[in-house]
């Protein structure tokens, strides 16, 4: 069900070099050079696949979707109760998203998806709201909105980053008009990388949170160079 962009994971090449040319192709610094490894944190990948379609030797792909984690600092411990399993509220907020991630989160009510029978629902007031998920980047005309909402919200709150430019700030960064991600602003509980993450990842991260689903590992399996 479903399709993946995939993303890239950590990868061992044959030479310091190629790990060099790899970290210099990202546009975002997602990418640390270490001996012949290239490391990716997949919290800032925005999936140009420059490193994948730029370089000569590609770095390792990832073709599935379970790519939700727990935030750190804020993640260990935060799974909801398992009172919460089969019955979570989700207030989403886009607090300066370009329009990809929240398409992508408004896909779990279609059809095909149907969060419904998972147990996931949507809800527009903060008070109802269980977990509030975020995309985008935290502009300065929504800091405020966000921070009311999440202090409208019962105290079993969770936070939820779902999008790079909601973890890391993406390519907007921090600027006087940007806060960067939600964690500048929201303790944040959970995070679903990618840009955007494809509805799978984003159900992997709903079903992580609420201890249906494990986290996925800090630092991925390459599969294979292709
Ligand atoms: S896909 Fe693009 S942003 Fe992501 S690690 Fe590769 S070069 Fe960097």
């Amino acid at each position: 069900m479903g399709v993946s962009p995939g993303r890239p994971v950590n990868t061992d090449f044959s030479s310091p070099d190629e790990a060099q040319l790899a970290a210099a192709i990202c546009p975002v610094n997602a990418i640390l050079a270490q001996g012949k490894s290239a490391l990716v944190d997949p919290g800032k990948c925005v999936h140009c696949l420059r490193c994948r379609w730029g370089i000569p030797t590609p770095m390792n792909w990832d073709a599935g979707y379970e790519w939700a984690r727990p935030s750190a600092g804020n993640g260990e411990g935060a799974t909801f109760p398992a009172s919460f399993s089969k019955s979570l509220h989700i207030m989403v907020v886009d607090a300066g998203d370009c329009g990809a991630c929240l398409h992508e989160v408004k896909q779990l009510n279609n059809p095909l998806y149907n969060m419904h029978r998972l147990g996931f629902f949507f809800t527009a007031t903060p008070r109802a709201a269980d977990l509030l998920l975020v995309v985008g980047p935290v502009s300065e005309n929504m800091r405020g909105a966000l921070q009311k909402s999440w202090e409208a919200m019962p105290s079993t709150r969770r936070v939820m980053a779902v999008g790079s430019c909601a973890i890391s700030g993406g390519v907007f960064g921090r600027s006087f008009m940007c806060a960067g991600g939600v964690g500048s602003v929201l303790p944040v509980n959970f995070e679903v990388p990618g840009n955007p993450p494809p509805p799978l990842a984003i159900l992997h991260g709903l079903l992580m949170a609420t201890g249906r689903k494990p986290a996925t590992k800090s630092e991925p399996v390459a599969e294979g160079r292709s």
